[in-house]
């Protein structure tokens, strides 16, 4: 056992109403305390929170109009008196890190102007982003505040995954190019697939979908990421909640000249009213969609097909950016919970030698992780696949994961200040 105490690690991820939080030990799963304040701005903002260990039930207190500053100086106390003094750092998420973050980095003045600049690419998140950032560290001076980007760890694509095909000026001047999103849980459930199966992270390639009320897909090969389905917005790639994904790029036009609609009349139709919702014309609630399709719903029906044909033509697509394919993610609430969803996109990649276990994909539910493809070579699969493709349920954990990447950004900076240290020892040693 280790002499030191676990560190742990404040998460905070904040929008533009509210803040989730979660206080996570390096050293457990689960978390010591997490909770959400939302609604916050209103005349109705409140409180929510639940230890960990399930020793008490979730709690709520109203807040009044409380802003994000109040919220966080009501979680302040609580904080304090589940961590003591192992509270190591704080660990914010923030969606676009643009083309300057390719890392998790401690928040300086020169940082925080960075996420700033980034805020014209992600004109909603990153100010909501700033807002939690500015709130913590006013409260929380003494401790390192760290960010971890949605978008850093795509960083690593290939310029010919994350180029468009349009004037060059657009992406020196404007930075448009795909950047892709939800990184920290790609980069979270490929180890944890690399885990659960003895292969090696930085050894092994992986399809990772992500599908919760956000939809990606993201190839993954030897622990960075190649391609991602998302691209200069989350807009782009699949069916969605209530985004569209990929649509031809003249529908804006169209729309715009045989409608008459404004673009920030188009941009809240694709975004807003558009994909799950837009297609079935009753929800964006995946679990609705599969009660009304079972009833025999035409449009709820329409929907959960056009949804795993679309998964499945982007993983299938995906497989150009790896080297080898050990394994198919499903993560995000619909791809933890949803046998019929994983059932009906496996269904399409028979061709890459994929089929379900049925069994096993109905086991894995509700948190439980595991492995569900059948082992036997499907009937009629066209090619083979050098070795056994697993298809595993790995839950999602970005706090988690914001909470490690925290600590491993402070541990590499003081290791840069030993090295730092000694180098300048050497030099007064060598009388410079
Ligand atoms: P977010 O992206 O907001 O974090 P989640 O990851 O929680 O969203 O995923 C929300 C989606 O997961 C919703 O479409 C919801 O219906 C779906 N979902 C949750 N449980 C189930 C289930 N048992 N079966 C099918 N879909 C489910």
């Amino acid at each position: 056992m280790s002499e030191h105490p676990s560190r742990l690690v404040l998460v905070i991820n904040c929008g533009s109403s509210s803040i989730k939080f979660a206080l996570v030990d390096e050293q457990r799963s689960g978390f010591v305390l997490h909770g959400l304040a939302d609604r916050l701005g209103s005349d109705e903002a409140s409180l929510r929170w639940q230890q960990g260990d399930g020793t008490t039930s979730r709690q709520e207190r109203p807040l009044g109009a409380a802003d994000h500053r109040q919220a966080m100086e009501a979680l302040l106390p609580m904080v304090r008196e589940h961590a003591g003094d192992r509270l190591t750092a704080v660990g914010h998420r923030v969606v676009h890190g643009g083309e300057h973050f390719t890392a998790a980095c401690q928040i300086d003045d020169a940082a925080r102007q960075a996420i700033e600049q980034a805020s014209a690419l992600a004109p909603l998140h990153n100010p909501a982003n700033l807002m939690g950032i500015d709130a913590a560290t006013a409260l929380f001076p003494q401790l390192p505040h760290i960010a971890v980007f949605d978008t850093a760890f795509h960083q690593s694509m290939p310029a010919h995954a994350y180029r468009y095909a349009i004037p060059e000026a657009l992406y020196a001047e404007q930075r448009v190019r795909r950047y892709g999103f939800h990184g920290t849980s790609h980069r979270y459930v490929t180890g944890e697939a690399a885990r659960m199966t003895g292969l090696s992270p930085t050894d092994s390639g992986w399809l990772s979908a992500h599908l919760g009320n956000g939809c990606s897909t993201c190839a993954v090969q030897d622990g960075v990421s190649r391609d991602t389905s998302m691209g200069f917005t989350p807009l782009e790639g699949l069916v969605m909640g209530t985004r569209s994904g990929d649509v031809d790029p003249n529908l804006h036009g169209f729309l715009g000249r045989t409608l008459g609609w404004s673009l920030e009349k188009i941009d809240a139709v694709l975004n807003r009213e558009s994909g799950l919702l837009g297609l079935s014309g009753l929800s964006n609630d995946m679990r609705e969609l599969e009660q009304a399709r079972e009833q025999g719903h035409d449009g709820a029906t329409l929907a959960i097909e056009v949804f795993c044909y679309r998964l499945a033509k982007s993983l299938a697509s995906m497989c150009c950016a790896l080297t080898r394919l050990d394994g198919v993610i499903f993560t995000g609430g619909i791809g933890e919970n949803s046998p019929l969803i994983r059932a009906r996109t496996i269904a399409h990649l028979g061709l890459l030698g994929l089929a379900l276990d049925e069994e096993a994909n109905q086991r894995c539910v509700r948190g439980v992780a595991g492995a569900i493809e059948r082992t036997a070579k499907p009937h009629g699969a066209h090619l083979t696949v050098p070795h056994n493709v697993h298809i595993l349920i790995v839950p999602t954990d970005e706090e988690r994961q914001i909470a490690l990447e925290s600590l491993a950004c402070l541990d590499a900076e003081s290791q840069a200040d030993i090295h730092a240290d000694i180098h300048a020892d050497k030099q007064t040693d060598r009388g410079f």
